[in-house]
């Protein structure tokens, strides 16, 4: 678990986000409707790993509530893991408490779970799987 897949960030709009990272010189590749989550997100990549802006479609999209709760910023840290299985059982197994029982469907094909932000010291982390033909 030792790469950082990417920075999760809560925004309103991804056409008005997008539009200030791509000022910093930064390019959208790549984007996705993730309807379990319900939303629609883009990924831009930095040296080493990738910035993900998330844009509620939805009310009752988590990141909805998140927004309408704290505002729109930073919402999770995204690790990278061989078998997200293996990872969740791990964490059960020393008492820390998952958003969901089984892994959840990711963008582009991975397989996702989160961690609740109490067993992580605030931070909500997410563990990803990458689908197949992952980069
Ligand atoms: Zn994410």
């Amino acid at each position: 678990m030792k790469v950082l897949d990417h920075i999760g960030i809560a925004v309103q709009s991804l056409e008005r986000s997008r539009a200030f990272y791509e000022a910093l010189g930064m390019t959208v590749e790549g984007g996705e409707e993730v309807a379990s989550q319900k939303v629609r997100v883009a990924f831009l990549p930095v040296e080493g790993t990738r910035l993900e802006l998330l844009e509620p479609t939805a009310p009752e999209s988590p990141i909805a509530k998140f927004i309408e709760k704290r505002g729109e910023g930073l919402h999770h840290l995204c690790f990278r893991v061989d078998d997200v299985r293996a990872a969740m059982a791990g964490l059960r197994e020393k008492g820390y408490t998952l958003l969901s029982e089984e892994p959840q469907p990711g963008a582009h094909g991975a397989l996702v779970c989160f961690v609740h932000p109490k067993s992580s010291g605030g931070v909500l982390i997410e563990l990803s799987q990458p689908g197949e033909g992952h980069p």
